[in-house]
């Protein structure tokens, strides 16, 4: 999609180290982090927002989710995390590739 900042991540179009690949996502660290430890998991096809589901973007998302608990040890993320999917304008969504935050290596406050 051009002119989405996370598929030209995922092109390598614009450097951002990766934490993990495969042939379906990749973990990132978050450049603004919001929590001592703050990863996002993009899926490589783009699609915009959670309310874009499909069969395919539900798999995509089966297969984050079923990755991401094998990672959180090497994450840093071993003493708990939490994940969050922002929907939209009232979320405060801003970039419009959906993407898993992971958030931890801290005491997360309520929110
Ligand atoms: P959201 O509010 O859910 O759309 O979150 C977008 C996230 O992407 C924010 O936490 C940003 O800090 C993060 N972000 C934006 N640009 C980059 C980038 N080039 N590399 C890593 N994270 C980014
Ligand atoms: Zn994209």
């Amino acid at each position: 999609m051009e002119n989405c900042i996370f598929c030209k991540i995922i092109a390598g179009e614009i450097p951002s180290p990766r934490l993990y690949e495969d042939d379906q996502m990749i973990i990132i660290r978050d450049i603004e982090p919001k929590a001592k430890l703050h990863y996002l998991c993009l899926p490589k096809k783009h699609f915009a927002y959670l309310s874009d589901m499909d069969e395919e973007r539900a798999e995509i998302l089966k297969h984050c989710f079923q990755v991401i608990p094998t990672l959180q040890e090497q994450l840093g993320l071993q003493d708990g995390y939490r994940v969050v999917i922002n929907q939209g304008a009232n979320a405060g969504q801003t970039v419009f590739h959906l993407h898993i935050h992971l958030l931890g290596g801290e005491v997360l406050g309520d929110f």
